[in-house]
């Protein structure tokens, strides 16, 4: 039987919280991508080049976290461009994929990413760990929800998060459950499409 694959995603860092996130998944041998606001790129080189390093993916969630379905497609171009250079010229990689900020998004939106070759990848567990920055529901919520296929939203900005990835990443390890990059869950299951919206695997 193939193994129960999952993705763990991070969103709306860098910050001071996203190397005790980084230092759990180095310390258990797992990957996870990490979805990054630009604006937050020039505070936060080092822990990109230590996510680039270490085979993290790292996807692009806009400038500062406008809602694609709220621009015109020349502001959307220009905020994932914008965005996309920031991380290239920190750590050398360049996304090729991004997150919807809010989960927001419209046709024309899809349509601009679709002509700039990213993929939106939005999530199917859900702990809303930014909204109860506590770490046992965060605990609860992703054990008892994830399965095969599933991608879990979290945010590397808050220490109850960081908590949370402490016993989480252990206990899913323990099930069995290989924790891998959104690149590697997508490959041998339909792929990333361009402009697509992928929710699970
Ligand atoms: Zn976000």
């Amino acid at each position: 039987m193939a193994r129960t694959q999952v993705a763990l995603t991070f969103d709306d860092g860098p910050s001071y919280v996203t190397d005790c996130v980084l230092d759990v998944l180095e310390e258990v041998g797992v990957k996870a991508t990490f979805f990054v606001i630009g604006e937050r790129v020039a505070d936060h080189e080092r822990q990109l080049r230590r996510m680039a390093a270490c085979g993290f993916q790292i996807g692009n969630h806009t400038w500062n976290h406008k809602f694609i379905s709220k621009m015109s497609s020349d502001e959307l171009r220009q905020t994932l461009l914008q965005t996309n250079d920031a991380i290239c010229g920190a750590c050398g990689v360049t996304p090729t994929i991004m997150r919807p900020p809010g989960g927001a998004w419209s046709d024309e939106a899809l349509a601009v990413l679709g002509e700039m070759g990213l993929p939106a990848v939005f999530w199917s567990v859900d702990p809303r760990d930014w909204e109860t920055q506590d770490a046992r529901s965060t605990i609860e919520h992703v054990l008892s929800h994830v399965e095969d296929g599933s991608i879990v939203i979290m945010h590397d900005r808050y220490e109850p998060t960081a908590d949370a990835v402490e016993a989480i990443v252990p206990e899913l390890v323990s099930r069995g459950i290989e924790l891998l990059t959104i690149e590697e869950l997508a490959k041998e299951r339909g792929g990333l499409q361009p402009g697509g919206r992928h929710y699970w695997f």
